[in-house]
């Protein structure tokens, strides 16, 4: 096992691993700009490196200072949490040519999934089915008007370099197809450097459940059951749930069983998610993300695994020691994103935290690197906190975070928890009734409430 764990992240996710590497006995390291020398993961770390300026790409992204910061701390291993550097193969490769090892699967899979058009091809060949799409890439206009034509309008343009819900345009009629390809070709090039781009079958009202996946370095993978995602604003996810309430337990045996036996094929290692649009009783492949989830926790909460213990062992190459038969479903959970951001607009509310105070309780957990005094920097993602309920049902999970929403203080900031109270007082939610573009409809339908003179 190894000795000491570098964590290259910030916010709740740098305080989550570094809890796994105390409670595994590992010795951490923090790695920070100078905008977080305050922030608790630094705090409560063993050894703490500055390694930038506040923007990303000065710090939380500049591979060369984390190596050296990895060199002078004499660190065994490089957790890159998600998000930054968690998807580049480019840094596990060089992580590893470095002597540490990458907490996370090889390179070679990092690059592999990354690649969505390589991926969708990839996973054809392992029989998992595909939400239906072009022949990879498009690059002649006629070839792809007539690929589209036969999927049928309307059609969604994708990047292959594409992630956080850039770079997608949805075409509704033959004429604006061209256009599109070019806005949405010219938008993958500036955010990752590639304009490769793809068709795919727009689906009109899927709901997105994704199959969390855990390999070992000796073949061993189980599946950990599934996540219910649809829950997005701008195909950002903002609630999350396990199990999905869309799905019998036949069924999720039967899509478990299917992606560990596509996982085991590849010889997968580390955690992944499998992602999938599910519509008519149907499953879709979209696209894979190897790394850890933002969302984890909620399937932790159901299978009682800690995903960072178990993704710290298979890193160290302990074998998981247990089979699919061991992993079993308790219960039910649901995570709310809690962001500083207007509840009603939605725009960004930085500044300092004047008041904090978390909810507890049964079957309550908050992710979260908030305290009060901490000034939360206008230069990263805007999520603060996950608040996570877990109870034996649906109905007793929505209600325990129903109250546990009431009694969150965070003061001085602007974030969604009103937001997110205003969701759990809604009968669709209540009954699992929600597809990929119910909550877009809803926080419309509160903006134009909100912005209605009070009569
Ligand atoms: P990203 O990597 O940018 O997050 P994904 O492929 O994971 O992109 O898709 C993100 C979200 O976009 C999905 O969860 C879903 O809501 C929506 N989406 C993706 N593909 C389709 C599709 N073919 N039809 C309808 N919605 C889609």
């Amino acid at each position: 096992m190894f000795e000491k764990v570098l964590i290259a992240n910030r916010g709740e996710i740098a305080l989550r691993i570094h809890r796994a590497c105390r409670e595994l006995g590992i010795r951490t390291v923090a790695v920070h700009s100078t905008a977080d020398a305050d922030a608790m993961h630094v705090r409560l770390a063993d050894e703490a490196v500055c390694i930038g300026p506040p923007p990303a790409a000065q710090s939380y992204l500049n591979i060369p200072a984390i190596i050296s910061a990895a060199e002078i701390t004499d660190t065994d291993a490089i957790h890159p949490g998600y998000g930054f550097l968690s998807e580049s193969a480019r840094f596990a490769a060089i992580v590893e040519e470095h002597g540490y090892t990458f907490i996370g699967p090889t390179a070679e899979h990092i690059r592999l999934m990354g690649d969505k058009i390589q991926a969708k091809e990839t996973m054809r060949g392992l029989g998992v089915p595909l939400v239906p799409g072009s022949a990879g890439q498009i690059e002649d206009p006629a070839v792809a008007a007539a690929e589209a034509a036969a999927l049928g309008y309307p059609v969604l343009i994708k990047a292959s370099a594409g992630g956080g819900g850039r770079g997608m345009r949805v075409v509704e009629r033959p004429e604006e197809l061209v256009q599109l390809v070019d806005a949405a070709r010219a938008e993958a090039r500036a955010a990752f450097g590639d304009d490769r781009v793809y068709l795919e079958k727009y689906l009109s009202n899927p709901r997105h459940i994704e199959v969390q996946v855990l390999g070992d370095a000796h073949g061993n993978v189980v599946h950990l059951f599934e996540r219910d995602c649809s829950l997005q604003r701008r195909h950002q996810k903002l609630v999350e749930e396990a199990p999905s309430p869309a799905l019998n337990h036949d069924q999720r045996l039967a899509i478990g069983a299917l992606v560990t036996r596509a996982m085991t094929a590849l010889g997968y290692r580390g955690l992944g998610t499998v992602e999938f649009l599910y519509a008519d009783g149907a499953f879709s492949f979209i696209e894979m993300n190897t790394r850890l989830q933002v969302e984890h926790p909620v399937t932790e909460m159901v299978t009682g695994l800690d995903l960072v213990h178990e993704q710290i062992r298979v890193a160290a190459g302990v074998p998981l020691g247990y089979g699919q038969d061991a992993i079993r479903l308790s219960g039910h959970a649901i995570e709310c994103r809690v962001t500083a951001e207007n509840p009603l607009t939605l725009a960004p509310s930085p500044g300092r935290v004047s008041e904090y105070h978390a909810p507890g309780g049964p079957g309550v957990r908050v992710d979260s690197a908030l305290y009060a005094g901490y000034p939360v920097p206008p230069y990263y993602d805007s999520l603060i906190a996950k608040l996570i309920a877990h109870a034996a049902s649906r109905n007793e999970c929505v209600l325990r975070l129903r109250r546990a929403l009431e009694e969150y203080v965070i003061e001085g900031i602007e974030t969604t928890l009103p937001l997110h109270l205003a969701l759990m007082a809604r009968a669709d939610f209540a009954n699992g009734d929600y597809d990929i573009h119910w909550l877009e409809r809803f926080i419309a339908e509160r903006q134009a409430a909100g912005a209605a003179p009070i009569a």
